[in-house]
């Protein structure tokens, strides 16, 4: 893979104007991703993005689990997370955090801001409390609580704490302006009560506070200097400078946007990926169709081509989807020049060539990579009985087929010219075996009166063949956006035909030691990996990771 030059973006930029200016010596950043399920392409950008500047500059890069909503959060998230992370080539040292360690800190600086008279306990129930709200045409109104004396707020609030209220009779809400133009600001909720265990603080709490009250305070704790976020926080931004301003908390970091990374063909939000794992249309996290991750991974994907990937994107303000064949490029470009080739056949069909001599066998030399002479060669065994693609025979062959057929030879790759005599047809008229001939004098391919041949076909031999099973993937949905028809569920744009399983394949015996971090180009047939998960010597299953070419996009315009 041509690796491109690492790109300088406009954070890049204001950071150095940071460092340039003396504000900061020590670039500080985080990626606070919620344990809520397993991380996906989108946020393999802000990883890259986040370690990527900590290496830059150099600095300091946080993994912090913004862990405030219980109910959707598990340890076993936070595990996948951590491993992800570390596949994908970045490290947070000794740098790890939760926001659950600072509940103490954020319990004490929602006091100070009720002290302050800047926080009050609202009483009104979530409905009226939305209503009361405003929209984006009409200034909210002021809830009948908003003016409790201090000494109240103080009491009720240490009350909830010491849950002696339901869930949803209280909330803490800042005060700030229910007429502000952004609605943001409206006073919103800071703790709501959540009578439900942590999965890391247990029962100590039955207040959680929100995710922007806490992400802004869990930045200035850790010393962050760039707390960079996706463009949808653009407008929580003055928020998270209110809350930092109004409390005694001497760090002040700067929030700064960019856009998410969208891919088309696919979903990229947690919650529906989480829908798909759990309504059983994907085999779990790690299918190698899903855009997570593990997925990715397991597809073959390398995580260098995945940084590539988010290099090559780069970092703006400007939304937009990038095609998911431009993904399909970095690891297609990577495993050109990186890949052994390999023959395996996927659909076989049988073909006895009659003039080898039976109980026969020999091994024929092989080229690693056609073009990387370094890469070296192997030993393929040859003999009486093999087997070719279905779909180089055709009985009938029309004028642009230029395959076997018969009466007509061709070159079996790496071994002997090979025509076809006679065509053995099942009891349903299926063409069930090929009978043909061989010209020994024309081993290694070539022929010595110069004779021409049309095509070149991949084989594997019968006798020494391996039984595999390989799964050629599409894409997941067979739309650009499953999102953008708001009356239909994304589910209606699944795919049917994105997992194709051929059980009866035949590969290469080289293929018998092959290993799950091996990528090899079948020839002709496109990159393929050992399933981390179901390979095994015994009952070998291979994924294709990607097409030799973007036939693809070719179909689809
Ligand atoms: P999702 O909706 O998929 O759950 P999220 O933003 O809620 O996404 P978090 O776990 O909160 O997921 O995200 C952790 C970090 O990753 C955040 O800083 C977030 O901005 C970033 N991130 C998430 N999705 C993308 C994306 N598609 N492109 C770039 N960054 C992303
Ligand atoms: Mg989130």
């Amino acid at each position: 893979m041509a690796k491109s030059k690492p790109r300088v973006n406009f954070i890049h930029q204001i950071i150095q104007n940071d460092l340039n200016k003396e504000i900061h010596q020590h670039i500080h950043t985080r990626f606070p991703p919620e344990p809520n399920g397993h991380l996906h392409i989108g946020h393999a950008k802000s990883i890259c993005l986040n370690f990527g500047i900590a290496r830059t500059f150099p600095g300091t890069c946080n993994l912090r689990f913004d862990d405030t909503n219980p109910e959707k959060e598990d340890q076993a998230y936070v595990d996948a997370i951590k491993q992800d992370i570390h596949w994908l080539g970045f490290d947070w040292q000794d740098n790890l955090f939760h926001s659950s360690d600072y509940f103490e800190q954020l319990y004490a600086y929602a006091i100070e801001l009720i002290e302050k008279n800047l926080a009050y306990v609202d009483s009104q129930d979530a409905d009226t409390m939305r209503t009361n709200r405003g929209t984006l045409t009409e200034a909210g109104v002021d809830s009948p609580y908003r003016e409790r004396s201090i000494a109240e707020n103080l009491s009720l609030f240490t009350a909830m704490r010491n849950a002696e209220y339901a869930n949803g009779t209280h909330v803490l809400r800042a005060k700030i302006d229910m007429a502000s133009p952004n609605i943001n600001l409206r006073d919103p909720v800071i703790y709501r009560i959540k009578h439900t265990p942590h999965q890391r603080t247990g029962d100590t709490w039955c207040i959680y506070p929100m995710y922007d009250y806490t992400h802004c305070i869990s930045d200035a704790i850790e010393g962050i200097t760039h707390s960079l976020c996706t463009l949808e926080f653009e407008d929580h931004r003055p928020l998270y400078d209110w809350f930092l301003d109004n409390i005694s908390i001497k760090a002040h970091p700067r929030q700064i946007e960019f856009s998410r990374l969208n891919l088309d063909y696919t979903v990229m939000s947690k919650r529906l990926l989480t829908q798909l794992v759990t309504e059983n249309h994907v085999s779990g996290w790690d299918d190698p169709r899903m855009p997570t991750i593990s997925g990715i991974k397991r597809r073959g994907y390398s995580a260098a081509s995945i940084r590539e990937f988010a290099n090559r994107v780069g970092v703006t303000k400007k939304q937009n989807t990038i095609e998911l064949s431009s993904l399909e490029a970095c690891i297609r470009e990577e495993l050109e020049s990186s890949a052994p080739r390999v023959m395996a056949v996927l659909k076989p069909l049988k073909v006895t060539i009659t003039n080898y001599p039976q109980e026969q066998s020999e091994l024929l030399l092989a080229q690693n990579h056609p073009k990387d002479p370094e890469m070296g060669t192997r030993e393929v065994p040859f003999g009486r009985t093999l087997y070719i693609e279905q779909d180089d025979f055709m009985l009938e062959p029309d004028k642009m087929f230029f395959r076997l057929a018969p009466g007509r030879e061709v070159r079996l790759r790496y071994a002997y010219y090979l025509t076809c005599d006679e065509v053995v047809l099942d009891e349903n008229g299926q063409v069930c075996e090929l009978l043909c001939r061989y010209d020994p004098e024309t081993k290694g391919g070539r022929s010595p009166d110069g004779r021409k041949v049309k095509a070149t076909l991949h084989w594997v031999s019968a006798e020494h063949a391996i039984q595999a099973e390989v799964r050629l993937y599409d894409r997941l949905f067979n739309h650009p956006n499953p999102l953008a028809n708001k009356d239909e569920s994304f589910l209606e744009h699944l795919n049917p035909d994105s997992l194709q399983r051929l059980t009866a394949c035949k590969l290469e015996p080289s293929l018998a030691s092959a290993s799950i971090e091996q990528r090899v180009q079948f020839e002709r047939l496109g990159y393929f990996i050992a399933d981390c998960v179901e390979h095994s010597a015994r009952t070998p299953v291979f994924n294709r990771i990607v097409t030799l070419r973007d036939t693809w996009a070719k179909l689809n315009k």
